[in-house]
């Protein structure tokens, strides 16, 4: 064995370690990102009973718009009706009783009125605040189940983090042993091949893209001389110790 070939055996060792790690990484960071999705949708959740309860507020606010209004509105008409009462007891004449008296019925007409309008805007005023009320529980509610998967994820999330650090450290203890113009070849084919840049041919098919492999250069992938990648997917390839 001379020297260069134990030196790329050593490498070719050290890129199946790399390969593995990258693979249980990927996967790690796939399942991070997944995390969040199931948080977005109760947020999602929260924000629409937020919406509700803003409209709630603004149809109770306009009732009690339309509550002060009609509140003014009887306190000035009785304000008038009592005037117009007293002056009732002070008529000089019939014409004029006549005239004071129709101005004391219009005015006490409207006091009714006013006073349904009221007792209106009250009575649609109470299922506004009970669904209010509804709503402000399940928000809570909402509130308390999102905060509790908000946790969760975090140290879900944690757990992975320090996972991917650990394996971060360990795949950095093989990098060292491959030469860099080697390792950069494999990192960019990965980047291209769904995450696979080291892979083993096998009775003479790569097994990244399972395609054949011509004779000449499988027998130069087992003499481990040189670095040959794979004509199809550009995978550098390498044939397993078991098998060669
Ligand atoms: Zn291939």
């Amino acid at each position: 064995m001379t020297q260069s070939t134990r030196l790329l055996t050593e490498q070719f060792k050290a890129l199946e370690s790399i390969q593995e790690l990258d693979l249980k990484i990927d996967q790690l960071k796939k399942n991070q990102g997944a995390l969040p999705e199931s948080l977005r949708v109760m947020e999602q959740a929260l924000a629409k009973v937020g919406q509700s309860i803003a409209q709630k507020n603004h149809a109770i606010a306009e009732a009690e718009k339309v509550q002060r209004q009609t509140q003014a509105a009887r306190e000035l008409n009785n304000d008038r009706l009592a005037r117009s009462e007293s002056r009732l007891v002070a008529v000089q004449n019939s014409q004029e009783y006549q005239a004071v008296n129709k101005e004391t019925e219009q005015l006490k007409k409207l006091a009714i009125s006013l006073e349904e309008q009221f007792k209106k805007a009250e009575a649609d005023m109470e299922p506004l605040k009970k669904a209010l009320g509804e709503l402000i529980a399940q928000q809570e509610k909402l509130k308390g189940e999102r905060d509790a998967q908000a946790n969760l994820l975090s140290s879900q999330s944690g757990k992975f983090e320090t996972e991917i650090t650990t394996l971060t450290k360990e795949r950095a203890q093989y990098t060292s042993q491959v030469d860099k113009p080697l390792l950069a070849q494999y990192d960019r084919v990965r980047g291209a091949r769904q995450g696979l840049g080291f892979v083993p041919a096998i009775a003479g098919r790569c097994k990244g893209c399972n395609m054949m492999v011509p004779p000449q250069m499988f027998n130069e992938i087992r003499k481990r001389n040189a670095v040959h990648a794979c004509p199809s997917c550009h995978r550098i390839l390498f044939v397993p110790a078991e098998s060669s």
